[in-house]
């Protein structure tokens, strides 16, 4: 098919022409004496991105799924209870792998569309006077509902009881995207990987240890090896690690971070509340759709879920964008298969493209007979970006409260 594909999937993302020349790299000897260079421009770059001065940011040649695992096998004892919200794909997927290594799992059933019910983390959290619940486990943005959580506000209900749990996040469709504070939110593991708002090719889990997560390892007893902290904490302090690195990975996560850095954080945070806030306006003023997410708080500035009419399949819309004009978008996963479409907007991402996004969805929507308005969507994100400045979009239409300020 002539063109390119447009890819709209929130994940992986697209890779700027930037960072994919970085990555046609040969191959170089990973114990050489130049190698630390490398490791330590990625390692130590990685800190602003998590917003660390004290936790150790990690590389595993893996996914975020890998750093999951890594996350409860370092630093829990074995049957040690967790607690997580569910309502949606990936804290499903995360919850039922503690369950499958052995960890009881209380789950916090929460509708798919909204977000982690901070209050009820917060009641069983006070319930448990014996302190059995040794980690708490959110996912701050759940990429299957297009929803965003306050993790701040799970942190602020586990101190408001002195409870000494260990707090993961699920960061992998935020991070460099949508604010994330490794430090002064007291993450103990954050779990992120490298092909969403890092820009990059799918192959890299990238995740970020506090000291206390690092502490309760030394004596957790749940068992690791390839993904044991320790060993890549030890190899990395003199810039090496434990078993063969993807290099060109490196050379390209390397360039991402360069690239974040130059447009500066918070204007990739501004430039996404931006866009999003565009999406949303073509999706609820323009096609006169509804969200997944049910209301404005939990709105991701990452992916929108959108949700089409009664009597028709999300499935249909995806397969004539990608049959008919070469665009990906989003499936409905689980639970809302069928009912939905996703278009991702993070990561190398500007309005032109997101536009072109908008006018596919909104021509295999028409073409499958969806009753929208033909370039109506196209017209309210062109009209909310003609009326907003980056910096403003946090608000717009739709902006999160709190959240992004
Ligand atoms: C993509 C994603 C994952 C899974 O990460 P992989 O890199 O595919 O292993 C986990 N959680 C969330 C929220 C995601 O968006």
């Amino acid at each position: 098919m002539a063109g390119r594909n447009f890819l709209f999937v929130p994940g992986p993302t697209n890779v700027p022409d930037r960072v994919l020349r970085a990555m046609v790299v040969s191959m170089e000897d990973h114990r050489s004496p130049v190698f630390p260079g490398l490791a330590r421009a990625c390692l130590d770059g990685l800190k602003p991105i998590f917003k660390t001065t004290t936790g150790h940011p990690i590389i595993f040649p893996a996914s975020g799924t890998g750093c999951w695992e890594a996350a409860l096998m370092n630093c829990l004892n074995p049957g040690d209870k967790v607690i997580v919200a569910r309502f949606g794909q990936f804290s499903h997927l995360w919850a039922d792998m503690a369950a499958r290594l052995g960890f009881d799992v209380e789950i916090i059933e929460t509708p798919w569309g909204e977000g982690a019910p901070v209050e009820r983390y917060l009641a069983a959290l006070e319930a448990d006077k014996q302190h059995k619940i040794k980690a708490v486990l959110v996912c701050q943005n759940e990429t299957a509902t297009g929803v965003s959580s306050d993790v701040a506000a799970v942190r602020k209900a586990m101190d408001s009881v002195k409870h000494p749990a260990l707090l993961f996040v699920d960061s992998v469709s935020a991070l460099a995207s949508i604010d994330f504070r490794m430090d002064e939110w007291g993450v103990d593991v954050c779990v992120s990987g490298s092909q969403k708002g890092l820009m990059l090719p799918a192959g890299l889990g990238v995740t970020c240890v506090s000291q206390k997560a690092l502490e309760a390892a030394k004596s957790a007893k749940s068992r690791r090896c390839y993904f044991d902290y320790a060993d890549m904490v030890q190899a990395n302090a003199s810039g090496y690690f434990p078993y063969t690195p993807s290099i060109p990975m490196m050379y390209g996560l390397r360039e991402s971070i360069a690239m974040l850095l130059e447009e500066g954080l918070e204007n990739v945070f501004h430039r996404h509340a931006y866009l999003a806030a565009g999406a949303r306006a073509a999706v609820l003023e323009g096609w006169k759709l509804k969200l997944c997410a049910v209301a404005p708080k939990w709105y991701s500035d990452t992916v929108s879920a959108i949700m089409v009419p009664e009597g028709f399949n999300g499935a249909d819309v995806i397969a004539r964008a990608f049959k008919r004009y070469n665009l990906a978008l989003g499936a409905g996963l689980s639970k809302v298969a069928g009912k939905l479409f996703r278009i991702g907007h993070l990561g190398d991402l500007n309005e032109l493209m997101l536009l072109g996004a908008i006018a596919g969805a909104e021509l295999a929507m028409l073409d499958v007979g969806i009753k929208i308005e033909p370039g109506s969507g196209v017209a309210a994100a062109q009209n909310y970006w003609r009326a907003n400045k980056p910096a403003a979009a946090l608000n717009g239409v739709g902006a999160k409260s709190g959240l992004a300020a």
